[in-house]
């Protein structure tokens, strides 16, 4: 049998096998930026893909980015004149969504336990609050009181379903997100009691999905769910946030997300939607998906070893900048990420080769065991699907090793 094999990383050209970045050359670019590792993202790539995205879904819909995939502040900023609002889910977050001259109304504050701080920074600033829990409501009340502004909400709804074969399940059951649905009517009832602007409801089920057939099947039972609930609301649905979900591929045998089927099933509820909730514009939230494929994590090659007939190259970068790729941010069992020499692109002369970091753990690993070009001291790795959920997402501090820069290019 075949071994299952990544998906080519086809966004990426490769001159005189060399790897491109933005039309540079990486070994050039390593020069530019002046040290390693680092992140690079290509902003012609996240056009591309927001612009993809736009073609395939109903005109009408709005495309949020989800800030916490990627907070680099120029990326959010490029990001910013391509879709039509921003989640975030912190106040450092918001103050990126608002640095980057994001109208207020277009962005949404999410999230469990947002302190009082938070709250009253994001009333004053007037943006969305995604309400997660009552006391959650109680809190809001009485900090935009004595603000002397009435905050604007949605109802982040914790379904009574999930998103099957996602890789990771944010709904149903019991869940520290949102509000359970059943409960729902209940608390829409206490915001009419009170002070607030409804604006509708959050309604997300979970992340990294690439079975189009499950988003399906997630997406026309959160509209089912949230005609019903609209009934209980104080005022009209304005804004329906149906999440997202959207995968990429990261791992050997992994296939990319075919949109057609999603795609086809937001085009055919769309009147459906239009009759029942006719104010409401309808809002997918994504973050790997727009912003992941764009990204790739840059490692000198330190050292190259071999113990006992395995061929280790050490490289200067790893899990403290990349937990991901080293398998453990959430991996149940390690899988390698897409990953290559950048300065050696030919395929001619391979070799098998695990990559591992200057961390004194054997968690701090970037491939096992895997079909590489031979590289020698100097050269420079590239873990390929490193856009989303990166640096931010990784223990930067662990061992005081110097930072990894980002650039945008
Ligand atoms: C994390 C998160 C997202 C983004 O998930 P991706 O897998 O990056 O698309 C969207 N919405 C909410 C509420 C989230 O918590």
């Amino acid at each position: 049998m075949k071994k299952p094999a990544h998906t080519a990383q086809t966004q990426f050209q490769v001159k005189d096998a060399c790897l491109q970045v933005g039309g540079i050359p990486l070994t050039r670019l390593a020069q530019r930026v002046g040290s390693t590792p680092f992140y690079a993202y290509d902003r012609t790539l996240l056009s591309r893909r927001v612009g993809q995205l736009r073609a395939v879904l109903p005109q009408q819909m709005w495309i949020h980015y989800s800030i916490k995939a990627n907070p680099m502040p120029a990326l959010v900023q490029h990001m910013a004149g391509l879709v039509d609002g921003f989640d975030v889910a912190s106040a450092g977050e918001l103050k990126c969504a608002l640095d980057s001259g994001m109208h207020a109304q277009h962005i949404s504050f999410a999230g469990p336990g947002k302190t009082d701080a938070e709250l009253a920074q994001a009333v004053a600033a007037e943006v969305l609050i995604h309400l997660e829990s009552e006391t959650e409501l109680e809190r809001l009340d009485r900090i935009a009181m004595a603000i002397g502004l009435t905050p604007k909400v949605v109802v982040r709804v914790n379904p009574d379903f999930e998103l099957k074969s996602s890789g990771m399940k944010m709904s149903g059951g019991a869940k520290q997100f949102g509000v359970d649905a059943e409960i729902v009517p209940q608390f829409l009832r206490r915001i009419a009691a009170m002070t607030m602007d409804f604006h509708g409801f959050q309604i997300f089920c979970g992340s990294q999905n690439l079975q189009s057939a499950a988003i399906v099947e997630a997406e026309s039972k959160t509209f089912q769910l949230a005609i019903e609930l609209a009934q209980h609301a104080p005022r009209s649905v304005r804004l329906l946030n149906i999440g997202g979900g959207f995968g990429i591929p990261y791992f050997p045998g992994e296939l990319p997300l075919d949109l057609g089927p999603v795609a086809d099933n937001l085009q055919q509820w769309m009147p459906t939607l239009e009759s029942a909730l006719p104010d409401a514009h309808v809002a997918v939230e994504s973050g790997r998906y727009l912003v992941g494929e764009a990204g790739i994590y840059v490692a000198k090659v330190i050292d190259r070893k071999v113990s006992r007939g395995q061929i280790f190259l050490v490289t200067d970068g790893g899990m403290h900048h990349h937990l991901a790729a080293s398998g453990n941010l959430g991996q149940v069992i390690r899988k390698n990420y897409p990953v290559a020499v950048g300065n050696k692109m030919s395929g001619g002369n391979l070799e098998i080769a695990s990559v591992v970091g200057p961390l004194c753990t054997p968690l701090d690993l970037l491939a096992d065991k895997m079909e590489l070009e031979k590289a020698e001291v100097g050269d420079l790795i590239v873990v390929f699907q490193s856009g989303a959920y990166g640096l931010t997402a990784s223990p930067m501090d662990f061992l005081s090793h110097t930072q990894a820069v980002e650039v945008l290019v």
